[in-house]
């Protein structure tokens, strides 16, 4: 048997993981209970508080207090009874698991009372209760999170960390219930002010105002399911993933399967690597969902997954079909889309030049030029980092003793006879000997040494933009990037927060081309979360990492001997690191005497 405060608090712990948990189980309450308006006020990331105050229906003396009781958990006993409980869901549990982990103080009215009620709860005891003259409607404050579990509190992440997931929590309940106002508080700074309305202008206040005009409907109602949403037109396909978002039967749910059928439709209209935003609600009969429903809730098996993803796809194809007017775009058209009135329709004048007008033609006709484009600027990117004053422009064979950090054959490197092998590899000799390096891990190497050695005396230079750039992001992006300014400058990016989410790129490295540096920061933002996952890496060593990647010269490229020279030239200089920051050799290397007993001589 399990002591009841040890079972309370691990089946709380299922229920309750960190506080974007309690968010997301208090705004959906507040919901349930019909509230039209609900503010989300949070300290420390919610460690030390979330409140969630409601003008919805309140409760009664007696349901105030009943609301702490546990009623599935209590038949807790054997750690067996736990992993039942992960697959029975949790109806009834939230506001109990949080009382078990947290302090929780609770006022409530209900319209027809004349006085409220007002408790306290801790360690799942009620301490006060008593009447309170109190607005209708409900306010629960759920302070000092795991207060008495002191090795869940220790494994919370970091402030921006817990913030990032209280905000995705935040905008699954804003896109799922457009009709409720809804204000997020964080810090005693509005970070939110969602004016009641419906789908398309809450997604224009979340994502931004760009999409005010680059949303494509989608609607499409068969006799098993209906698809319901807006996608963004393919000219708002970013490089960061995000703003992606399924809900079914307006529970918010991950599905990489869907995901895929949405990117199906998105085809040969966007480039490989960038995604468009969605959010895309499915409604259909609960019985052809599968019950055994992940803990979280955001997991979900359909009776019939393949028939889901082909409705998914072919909702999204028609509607980008639609939106685009004319069929002589160069994508396959589904058979079913062929049929559509908007494809049939003869061609006149107006509908042409309404084509041509539209962004999405303008993608097309401008698409394979972008990709010469960004080659180019590729191209003169690498040229000008290489070109860059402190680097020798033509290391001769006189200037090739380099000081080495690393105990490596002090054997002249032959600097006229570099050759590139397959667009990736520089064969280098060596005395008698070789080595091989893979230009990409390589340079990233490199660059990683010069941003480890950047500090305040020592920054790296920059170089003023003629026209400031301004890049809108999400606000979960925009908290983050908020974070990495300090460390960005020291590195030559100057950033200034312009509010509603928005930087303005002031300057960037004296060494990189102008352009695309949108492009560049969002890839960088990607590439920094992907880091996230690994908490031992301090934010500096990731925004290193990160941007190390985003800076390297890409295998593929073909290089000039020129470019060669000063890549292996600065790779010597850096010491020969053996690894690139993401762990991949950067070279292989035979001395002499290695070659001759490989071929026995
Ligand atoms: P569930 O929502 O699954 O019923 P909870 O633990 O989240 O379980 O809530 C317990 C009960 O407390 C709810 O069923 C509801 O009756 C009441 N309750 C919780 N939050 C509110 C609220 N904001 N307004 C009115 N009633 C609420
Ligand atoms: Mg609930």
């Amino acid at each position: 048997m399990l002591p009841d405060h040890i079972a309370n608090q691990i089946a709380a712990g299922e229920v309750i993981q960190r506080p974007a948990s309690a968010v997301k189980e208090l705004l959906e309450n507040a919901i349930d209970a019909g509230a039209d308006e609900v503010r989300l006020i949070i300290k420390d990331a919610g460690k030390s508080l979330v409140q969630v105050v409601d003008n919805g229906k309140g409760m009664s003396e007696t349901d105030a207090r009943m609301a702490f009781e546990r009623h599935a958990t209590s038949k807790i006993s054997r750690i067996e009874d736990l992993f039942q409980i992960r697959t029975m869901g949790f109806r009834g549990e939230a506001l109990a698991s949080i009382a078990a982990v947290a302090q929780v103080e609770l006022k409530t009215k209900r319209r027809e009372d004349t006085a409220g009620t007002y408790i306290e709860v801790e360690n799942s005891k009620v301490l006060v209760q008593e009447p309170a003259g109190i607005p209708d409607g409900t306010s629960i404050a759920m302070k000092n999170l795991f207060f008495n579990v002191p090795a869940r509190r220790n494994f919370l992440k970091s402030n921006p960390s817990e913030l990032k997931h209280i905000v995705e929590e935040f905008i699954r309940v804003a896109l799922a219930n457009p009709q409720v106002f809804l204000s997020f508080i964080s810090n005693g700074q509005e970070l939110y002010h969602l004016e009641k309305g419906n789908l398309k202008q809450r997604i224009i206040q979340l994502f931004g105002n760009n999409y005010s005009t680059r949303l494509v409907s989608v609607q499409e109602d068969t006799d098993y399911l209906n698809i319901r949403g807006f996608v963004g037109k393919p000219d708002t396909a970013r490089k960061t993933r995000g703003d992606q978002y399924f809900f079914v039967n307006n529970r918010y749910i991950k599905s990489p399967y869907l995901h895929h059928a949405v990117m199906r439709a998105f085809e040969q209209l966007i480039p490989a690597d960038s995604f468009p935003m969605y959010t895309l609600f499915i409604d259909l009969d609960p019985a052809r969902l599968d019950i055994n429903v992940h803990p979280t809730k955001q997991e979900i098996k359909f009776e019939d997954e393949k028939i889901v993803y082909a409705f998914m796809q072919s909702a999204v194809k028609h509607a980008l079909a639609q939106f685009s007017v004319s069929p002589t775009l160069d994508f396959e058209l589904d058979p079913t889309i062929e049929k559509l009135d908007a494809v049939q329709k003869p061609r006149t004048p107006e509908r042409e030049s309404a084509a041509v007008s539209s962004s999405l033609f303008k993608t097309f006709s401008q698409r394979n030029q972008a990709h010469l484009i960004e080659s180019e600027g590729e191209l003169k990117h690498w040229r000008s980092f290489f070109e860059a004053p402190e680097t020798s422009p033509t290391p001769s064979q006189s200037e090739i003793s380099l000081p080495f950090k690393h105990p490596i054959s002090q054997d002249a490197v032959d600097f006229e006879n570099l050759v590139q092998i397959g667009d990736a590899y520089i064969l280098v000799p060596r005395g008698k000997g070789f080595f091989l390096l893979h230009q990409q891990n390589a340079h990233e190497s490199v660059l990683y040494q010069r941003f480890r050695n950047v500090n305040n005396e020592n920054r790296i230079p920059s170089q003023q933009s003629m026209f400031p750039l301004v890049v809108e992001l999400s606000p979960a992006d925009a908290l983050l990037m908020g974070e990495l300014i300090p460390d960005m400058m020291l590195l030559g990016y100057q950033l200034e927060d312009f509010g509603k989410n928005s930087f303005a790129l002031q300057a960037i490295p004296a060494d990189l081309q102008e352009g695309n540096e949108k492009g560049v920061l969002e890839n960088m933002l990607e590439q920094f979360k992907h880091f996230s996952s690994d908490i031992n890496l301090t934010s500096r060593e990731k925004l290193w990492r990160s941007l190390s990647c985003q800076q390297a010269i890409r295998a593929g490229k073909k290089l000039e001997s020129q470019e060669m020279r000063s890549l292996v030239s600065a790779f010597l200089e850096a010491g020969m690191p053996s690894q690139s920051p993401s762990g991949r050799s950067n070279f292989l290397s035979y001395t002499s005497t290695e070659l001759d007993k490989y071929f026995g001589r």
